[in-house]
């Protein structure tokens, strides 16, 4: 039977939620406008005015907030309460670009591990479970998020951090873990490593795996599904709107529920700013309508996704977002080509690779170029200098099928690739070194 963290929450009809989101949104729209002068101007500068916010059906009339709003506004240009009532900083990765920094009051702090408790709960996880966090801790959000939600619910919690992965595994064996919480990157690596350590799934108590902070795949998941011997589920969220949490995935497997009491999304056409209808395709958009101290009001992801409300059968009625596509600036223009990592990943674990692979993007005589390192299983290595040459050649061809553009590729020997404890590290654009 399907648990619930919050089944009041969860499961609320629509109406009730719609009302709830109004009424909260109202508020919300008052407390950033009286308190944050930054996001005031731009109101001002649109012509809108607290009044002018009725319900969410007003929403599209707010001013959009970008990252590089938070770097301008960096470091406490969008605080929206005195810091002494602050409790946390967190920061981004720093992925693409200059770190952000986020701010929380200790009521934030709460909001922010219920819904990671939410997604525990949501895989199965009671208090009965002993729970491994190896996701990294400190400024980034992916340890102290699940380590918090791991409380709420009474997990017994092993607060790993990333790294140092054979320690990971006896500590996984010893205590007995029964979720694991990572990047999928890292899940990844530990699975290989169980096999290295020459363990199966068997030894391991580990029914289920809660992985996200960064984009991957279906093939990806049945991979990891396969070394470790769980169910993986996907969890999405950013250090912007609180971090891990956001959303989360179910028994369903197919598309993460979104907090939708503190979180309103939006999908927009990312080039005019559109709001686009239910199932469209576009930029995701949030406005956090229960943060106190850091609450961004339209704040533009770069994640291009889908949201959708279609019944689950879960019997959670809160809105469900796709896997996201990757980010906008994620999407490499190769030739002309719109090419995104993800779906080179889906074709080499289709072909039987393990998902270590790096892109080289880069411009030689006005052309770009594409070469992936693909790395080679132990088995696969023992083959013969031809049978690897003939395999280059399959996934050529492959490759060129579903992208439309011819790629060099190259086996390179196993583990010549670095593995990832945290975000991997997919593809190396060398065209704006030059630009
Ligand atoms: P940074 O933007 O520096 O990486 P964060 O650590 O806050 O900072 O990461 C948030 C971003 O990570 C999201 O905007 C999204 O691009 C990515 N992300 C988080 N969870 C997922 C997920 N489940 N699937 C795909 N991408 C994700
Ligand atoms: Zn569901």
């Amino acid at each position: 039977m399907e648990k619930y963290w919050n089944p009041e929450i969860e499961c609320m009809s629509r109406e009730d939620m719609k009302k709830l989101q109004d009424e909260r949104l109202v508020a919300q729209v008052k407390h950033v406008y009286e308190n944050v002068p930054y996001y005031k101007k731009l109101m001002d500068e649109k012509g809108v005015t607290p009044d002018d916010i009725k319900s969410t059906d007003d929403l599209h009339k707010l001013p959009f907030l970008t990252k590089s709003d938070l770097r301008d506004a960096y470091p406490y240009g969008l605080l929206a309460k005195p810091l002494s009532e602050c409790v946390r900083i967190q920061s981004t990765s720093g992925t693409t670009g200059k770190r952000v920094v986020a701010f929380y009051t200790q009521h934030d702090v709460d909001l922010w591990e219920e819904c990671c408790a939410r997604a525990i709960t949501a895989v199965g996880g009671t208090n009965e479970d002993v729970c491994q966090v190896a996701y990294g801790y400190g400024l980034f959000t992916g340890g102290p998020g699940l380590n918090g939600g791991s409380h709420k619910v009474g997990c017994l919690t092993l607060p790993m951090s990333s790294g140092n992965t054979e320690r990971q595994i006896q500590f996984m064996t010893d205590l007995g873990a029964t979720i694991l919480c990572c990047t999928p990157s890292y899940a990844a690596y530990i699975g290989e490593t169980v096999k290295e350590m020459g363990l199966t799934p068997d030894d391991l108590k580990l029914k289920a795996g809660i992985f996200g902070a960064e984009p991957w795949t279906e093939e990806m998941r049945r991979e990891i599904e396969k070394s470790l011997g769980i169910k993986a589920y996907d969890i999405y969220g950013l250090t912007e709107t609180s971090g891990p949490g956001v959303a989360f995935e179910c028994s369903a497997q197919a598309g993460m529920h979104i907090n939708e009491d503190n979180f309103i999304a939006e999908i927009i056409d990312p080039d005019t700013g559109e709001v686009l209808p239910e199932g469209s395709k576009g930029e995701l958009v949030f406005t956090s309508i229960t943060k106190e101290a850091f609450p961004l009001l339209r704040y533009r992801t770069r994640d291009i996704c889908v949201l959708t409300r279609e019944k689950c059968s879960c019997g959670r009625t809160l809105v469900k977002m796709c896997k996201p596509m990757g980010r906008s600036d994620d999407m490499l223009i190769i030739r002309g080509v719109n090419v995104f990592p993800s779906q080179i990943e889906t074709v080499l674990i289709d072909q039987g690779y393990a998902p270590n692979y790096l892109i080289e993007v880069d411009r030689v005589n006005n052309t770009d170029t594409l070469d992936i390192n693909v790395e080679l299983t132990e088995e696969q290595f023992s083959d013969t200098v031809k049978d690897i040459q003939i395999k280059e050649r399959e996934l050529v061809e492959a490759i060129k099928t579903i992208l439309g553009i011819n790629p060099k590729v190259h086996l390179v020997a196993p583990k010549s690739i670095a593995r990832s404890e945290g975000k991997a590290v997919r593809v190396i654009d060398k065209r704006k070194l030059h630009d």
